[in-house]
């Protein structure tokens, strides 16, 4: 059965500087269940960034509800922030230079997360074999971020950021700066994780292509998800899989569904619709009564 691992509802944040007023989110609802790996897409400005901080606890939301696991994100005090960011998520920057640390070799920068948690040498020592292999980069160990390419730092960033086992992984456009190739090869590798360890992976980016490389796909639009793409598996009477994606609108906890711009033009749909009940769907009409 699915379980809850992260819940947003009604996320609002706002960035306030000087008199300006920036709504980066503006009412967010999401939820992701233990175990998914799901990404978030949508235009630069969207407010990717500020979800995956706040999720993450570098950043507080202003308004609504964000919990991860038994951690509300409103209301956590300082040392449960060290504790939650330590613990519980890890986390993958777009930048692939700022995941790593120049002068450190991969085993380094790999045992530093475990270093500040105050794990045993030994173990530490272990972790960073077994997760230098898991993530193909078994070859890395001993260089230094210059002589690695970005597909292989950003792999050694995703080791990093798992050391310390935790039940969640944010990557922030991890393949931003990559070519498409190298892109799909830290995708794979977060596939794998996701996978292997059965970390909760949430993906950001601003290509709408990685729909087809993972199970869901969430849109967000001027700071609220507007729509998701579900992909699954289907057999026809042949016995032929293939694979099957759906978009789906999404609803808010009051019932509201945003009908998107194509349909509205399309149907003249404006301020005001006719409802209508049917067995096991619900029809939309325009306004009959406008000219
Ligand atoms: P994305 O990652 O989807 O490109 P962001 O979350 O970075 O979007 O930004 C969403 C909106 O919030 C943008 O309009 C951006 O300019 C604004 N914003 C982001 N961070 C700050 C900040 N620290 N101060 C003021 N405005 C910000
Ligand atoms: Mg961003």
């Amino acid at each position: 059965m699915s379980e809850a691992l992260i819940t947003c509802e009604s996320l609002v944040r706002i960035y306030q500087t000087g008199s300006i007023e920036v709504q980066a989110l503006q009412g967010l609802d999401l939820v992701v269940n233990r175990g998914e790996m799901v990404a978030v897409v949508g235009a630069s400005g969207s407010g990717k960034s500020t979800l995956l901080s706040i999720l993450a606890g570098i950043d507080a939301p202003t308004a609504g509800k964000a919990h991860v696991e038994r951690w509300d994100l409103l209301a956590m005090s300082r040392a449960d922030r060290v504790r939650y960011r330590r613990e519980t998520v890890g986390f993958v920057r777009q930048q692939t230079a700022s995941n790593l640390v120049p002068y450190l070799t991969s085993r380094q920068v790999i045992d530093l997360p475990m270093t500040a948690a105050r794990k045993p040498a030994r173990a530490r020592r272990q972790r960073t074999s077994e997760l230098l292999e898991a993530l193909g980069v078994a070859d890395c160990a001993d260089r230094r971020p210059a002589e690695m390419s970005g597909g292989q730092q950003q792999r050694v960033a995703i080791a990093v950021a798992l050391a310390n086992r935790p039940h969640v992984l944010f990557a922030d456009e991890p393949t931003g700066e990559l070519d498409s190739a190298t892109s799909a090869e830290v995708f794979g590798a977060l596939r794998d994780v996701n996978q292997r360890y059965g970390v909760t992976v949430v993906v950001v980016t601003h290509d709408p292509g990685v729909s087809g490389q993972v199970e869901r796909t969430v849109a967000i639009r001027d700071g609220r998800t507007s729509s998701e793409v579900l992909r699954r598996t289907a057999t026809n009477e042949d016995g032929d899989t293939h694979v099957i994606a759906e978009e789906y609108a999404v609803m808010d906890r009051a019932g509201r569904v945003q009908i998107p711009r194509e349909y509205r033009e399309t149907l003249h749909l404006t301020n005001r619709v006719r409802l209508a009940l049917e067995a096991d769907h619900v029809r939309i009409h325009p306004d009959r009564t406008l000219p």
